[in-house]
């Protein structure tokens, strides 16, 4: 039997009751009812009740109707019925049934923990929270392109293999490449800073790998970066970009995927000032301010963590900045602020509800002198950033950009507990599965 196949949600939403469809899918639910049998089929669009009647069918035995079970998969063709039991308030009543395979008992009933279901990755991706995340997902990432694309910014592709590490340290996965080590990127940067040259405003999607020695709930070891960087650009111009990429992803989220919104349970009225730009600012003084106020032991010139994060996040609804950082703690490439050289032009974004940091950036420094004397003042070797230190010999100009953790802003916009929800094949330290 080859029909053309409809998906479930056109019959919902595109044929009318009484039409006849064929619809293809695997089995979500499958139980008994005086003598019919009825199952939910699901495909990647939504759910529908398909009746099976053994008076109705025509070119299977019952026996191989019996001997469905849930995550075979089947196309079925029949009539649309209207039917209040039903999920969505339809079933079709099936006539003829193609049976692509069956199941051998399902690995997940429900309530399994989550090891277990990491453990099956391959299989709990079929679940309708994993479905709905990664729509959300899609959303988010299609809205931020094409943001930067109707913005007049170009899309370009960086090596994942790199010679050097960008900001040196622990946290670089190393590779044999030949007869030499080479790492894993933990971000384009450097690449998109050689790339405004030509192109003035460029943008890139890639993974990024960071070793990271702790487990946490936003951490993974290889994560998809997304980094901008613009010629003629300063802290505040990219700071604008950065909120009006995230406010418009938060806007189409909320236009296109409302219905897996609501089905993984987000409020989704604690996204809705997120809309609203410009986003708030602090700088890391007044952070540390608000820190000390509310009881940490932080002094001016440390760096701080996730719990610090998450209590800053308390002082506002909607995503904020906090930028000035203090030179030591950041990277060498972050510009120093001509009016107070302790501190660099650099910001993060941070997601309320105690999401914390969704994007790090900076303007960069562009004085060949100053970005030298920095490289070293960190221990770094001058030689290893050569080519970096060129762009700053040949006709250098001020430039700013930043990295979005594209799991850190979907954790937030959906709402999940855990990072790993983010990306359908999480990776973090001990785990490499599938
Ligand atoms: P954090 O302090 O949260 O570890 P970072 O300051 O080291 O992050 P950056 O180097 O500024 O991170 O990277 C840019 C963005 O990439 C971050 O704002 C975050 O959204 C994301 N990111 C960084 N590390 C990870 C990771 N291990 N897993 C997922 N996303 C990450
Ligand atoms: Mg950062």
């Amino acid at each position: 039997m080859r029909e053309e196949a409809v998906s479930v949600n056109e019959v919902f939403e595109r044929y009318d009751v009484g039409s006849e469809v064929f619809v293809r899918g695997w089995i979500h639910r499958i139980f008994k009812v005086g003598g019919k049998i009825f199952a939910w089929l699901r495909d990647s669009s939504g759910i529908v009740q398909v009746v099976f009647d053994k008076g109705v069918l025509n070119n299977v035995d019952w026996e191989s109707i019996e001997r469905l079970s849930r995550e075979s998969s089947i196309g079925v063709k029949g009539v649309i019925r209207e039917d209040p039991r039903a999920p969505g308030g339809r079933e079709i009543l099936a006539s003829n049934v193609v049976i692509y395979g069956y199941a051998p008992p399902f690995p997940i009933r429900g309530g399994e923990d989550i090891e277990y279901l990491l453990d099956i990755r391959h299989l709990w991706l079929r679940s309708r929270q994993m479905t709905a995340i990664l729509k959300i997902r899609h959303t988010i990432l299609q809205a931020l392109k094409e943001w930067l694309v109707r913005n007049g910014w170009w899309e370009v592709t960086p090596p994942i293999l790199t010679g050097s590490a960008v900001e040196g340290g622990s946290t670089l996965f190393e590779v044999k490449y030949f007869d030499k080590p080479a790492y894993l990127s933990q971000s384009a940067q450097l690449y998109l800073e050689v790339l405004i040259y030509s192109l003035d405003k460029v943008w890139s999607l890639t993974p990024s790998f960071r070793a990271e020695k702790s487990r946490t709930r936003r951490h993974l070891s290889e994560y998809w970066h997304l980094e901008i960087e613009g010629a003629w650009y300063d802290m505040e111009d990219v700071m604008k970009v950065a909120e009006d990429m995230v406010s418009y992803a938060v806007r189409k989220t909320l236009e296109e995927r409302r219905k897996e919104l609501e089905f993984l349970g987000r409020d989704v009225k604690k996204l809705e000032p997120a809309l609203q730009t410009p986003y708030p600012r602090i700088t890391y003084d007044e952070a540390i301010e608000i820190l000390r106020r509310k009881g940490f032991k932080i002094e001016w010139g440390e760096d701080y963590g996730a719990d610090e994060e998450k209590a800053l996040t308390e002082e506002f609804d909607r995503p904020f900045f906090v930028t000035h950082f203090p030179k030591k703690i950041k990277a060498f490439y972050m510009k120093e602020d001509p009016n107070r050289p302790e501190v660099v032009l650099g910001f993060d974004l941070l997601a309320p509800e105690g999401y914390g940091e969704i994007i790090g950036g900076s303007q960069r420094e562009d004085s060949y002198e100053k970005l030298y004397n920095r490289i070293i003042q960190e221990g770094l070797n001058p030689k290893d950033y050569e080519w970096y230190l060129d762009l700053r010999r040949y006709g250098t100009v001020p430039h700013s950009g930043f990295g979005l953790g594209t799991e850190r802003l979907t954790m937030w916009v959906a709402g999940l507990e855990h990072i790993r929800d983010a990306i359908p094949f999480p990776r973090w330290r001990g785990r490499i599965y599938p």
